[in-house]
């Protein structure tokens, strides 16, 4: 059976009895049809958010597939509710690109799912679209500014970092020539289009704390110079307050259920590799404000979601983890030991041996920051039993906690022994978090914690560009930010090709962005992709509707 089919089994509790079990009226939710709702900003308790628990899912490096967080949350947080802990399950909204793509969506599997999963993995309640449209207009107002003969700032159209965005894996909209056709029809400059989720509007979002701090940091996007080498933001062309209007409704969280009818809530979609990767900080809290126990997703391997998870959003938003489930999977551990991609089902101890220091290094890197971890097994039906021992006896040799989750096949049932170690480390409060860099150090002094603590590198390059980019930075103020390091999830280091746990590795800054608005500095490693292409046979050949409305193969 599909994920499709399977969800399709499923008869769906009406959106005002999920609500009601976390403690709202039919008339404090805002109905998208019966199974979708917005919540609204006055759910938001700031005690209530304080004594609630908070759990965050992650996991080893991938392979090209995922490894299962989206699932093991969901499985969770079903988990947590059986044993009776009131748990809510917040996540990220799935991106088009992948969709039609070669991931697929972001809605869990098997029987860990999160539904109605055919509308949220397509357009859902349009918050993309929202961001989207918000992120045009600054693009359509910078080029409008330009061309202005009587409201110019005098915008040096070649210092122009903000692009235009969709949410579709196109790549031949990568480069672009824009005010083509004459005197009237604009100035013409190259720029180019990412992907909507790589907006920094969504990284905006996803951080801020209500509607005012949203416009204030929409107005503080950075976009370029003028010919006089002022930098210019967006506020300069007053064109936050039109972009908030736009997102008015894109910043309240949508309350969904699980396949076992319990409430989950989904917001905002930055990807891991080159933002947070976690979905926002007002339906974290919104979670937190209604339920005993959260559990959240950051996206990627920990190196990359978790850290920025933790050092980000919550030394931005005062948030403070109670567990982290660190999601790992027997076939990425064979292929971090060497095991050829295609034959990753079948039995090969040596390969997982060999892959075991990739896991170990994600759970030292948690442990730095203060917080215990638990080794999820999320597993698949071509796991050996064997196989699976080696990881049990691997975690027991070196005291760190052990659960297989069969969330895939058998839903919250499959996750009990992982809720119950969860219930455990945050009933024994084992856990204290700290950040593992502050805030107010200099910009390479938290590029080099990151690097040498997380990564496991020994040498950081600087090119010419990056710099530069840290003068700019310096001058403009903004040293102070937090980074949001844009790296490969597919390796520890910037080289996709290093797997398992490399060692004595260089990590090259190409350069830095400034994410001024987002509240953060993004310093690139590697080729950076913001727009990805789909593949030949994409898998959008495959889905389809009938004439009553039924969608087909949708993963
Ligand atoms: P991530 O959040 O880590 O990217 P997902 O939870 O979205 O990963 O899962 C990626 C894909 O793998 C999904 O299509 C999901 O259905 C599938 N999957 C996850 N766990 C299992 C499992 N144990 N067995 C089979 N398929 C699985
Ligand atoms: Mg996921």
């Amino acid at each position: 059976m599909t994920d499709l089919d399977i969800a399709k089994e499923i008869e769906l509790k009406h959106i005002s009895s999920i609500a009601k079990k976390l403690g709202l009226d039919a008339n404090s939710i805002e109905m998208y049809g019966k199974y979708k709702a917005k919540l609204q900003h006055s759910v938001i308790d700031l005690n209530k958010v304080k004594q609630s628990n908070l759990i965050l899912v992650t996991a080893i490096s991938p392979t090209p597939a995922g490894e299962g967080k989206t699932t093991m949350s969901i499985g969770l947080s079903e988990g947590l509710n059986q044993l009776g802990k009131q748990t809510t399950v917040v996540l990220r909204e799935p991106s088009l690109g992948p969709v039609f793509g070669i991931k697929g969506g972001a809605t869990g599997g098997g029987y860990s799912q999160v539904l109605p999963m055919e509308d949220i993995n397509l357009h859902f309640t349009g918050d993309f679209s929202a961001i989207e449209k918000a992120h045009n207009l600054l693009a359509a107002i910078i080029d409008n500014n330009i061309q202005s003969k009587t409201n110019s700032l005098g915008i040096d159209a070649r210092t122009v970092t903000w692009k235009r965005v969709m949410d579709m894996n196109d790549r031949s909209l990568r480069h672009v020539v824009v005010g083509l056709g004459g005197t009237t029809s604009g100035v013409p400059r190259e720029t180019g289009f990412d992907i909507t989720a790589a907006s920094e509007i969504m990284a905006i979002l996803c951080l801020a704390n209500d509607l005012e701090d949203l416009k204030k940091r929409l107005g503080n996007i950075f976009i370029g110079y003028t010919f006089d080498k002022t930098p210019v933001y967006a506020k300069d062309l007053k064109v936050e307050g039109a972009m908030a209007a736009l997102l008015k409704d894109a910043i309240k969280p949508n309350l969904v259920q699980t396949i076992e009818g319990n409430p989950a809530i989904i917001h905002g979609g930055p990807f891991a590799n080159i933002a947070q990767g976690t979905n926002s900080v007002i339906a974290t809290r919104m979670g937190m404000s209604l339920s005993d126990y959260t559990v959240t997703e950051a996206g990627f391997g920990a190196d990359l979601g978790a850290e920025k998870f933790l050092d980000i959003k919550c030394q931005s938003a005062g948030l403070s983890p109670k567990a982290v489930v660190l999601t790992t999977t027997i076939r990425a551990l064979k292929y971090h030991g060497g095991a050829d991609l295609k034959k990753l089902t079948v039995e090969n101890i040596d390969a997982l041996e060999k892959g075991l220091p990739n896991l170990e290094k994600h759970i030292e890197n948690i442990k730095l920051f203060g917080i215990e971890p638990v080794i999820a097994i999320n597993r698949f039906i071509t796991d050996a039993d064997a196989e699976i021992e080696i990881i049990k006896a691997y975690a027991k040799k070196n005291n760190v906690r052990v659960a297989l989750a069969e969330v895939w096949a058998k839903g919250g049932k499959g996750a009990l022994d992982l809720a119950q170690q969860v219930i455990e480390i945050v009933e024994s409060s084992d856990s204290e978090f700290t950040p593992l860099y502050n805030w107010d150090m200099d910009v390479k002094s938290k590029i080099e914690a990151v690097a040498t603590k997380i990564y496991g590198a020994k040498y950081i390059d600087y090119s010419a560009k990056a710099k530069r980019n840290l003068k700019t930075i310096e001058s403009l103020g903004l040293d102070n930010l937090p980074i949001c390091v844009a790296k490969t999830q597919k390796s520890l280091s910037d080289n996709a090709k290093l797997l398992g746990r490399p060692r004595d590795f260089t990590i090259t800054v190409r350069e830095i962005e400034i994410a001024a608005g987002a509240g953060f500095l993004i310093p690139i490693t590697g080729d950076m992709m913001r727009m990805p292409g789909l593949p030949a046979h994409p898998a959008s050949e495959n889905i389809s509707i009938d004439n009553d409305g039924n969608i087909s193969g949708l993963f």
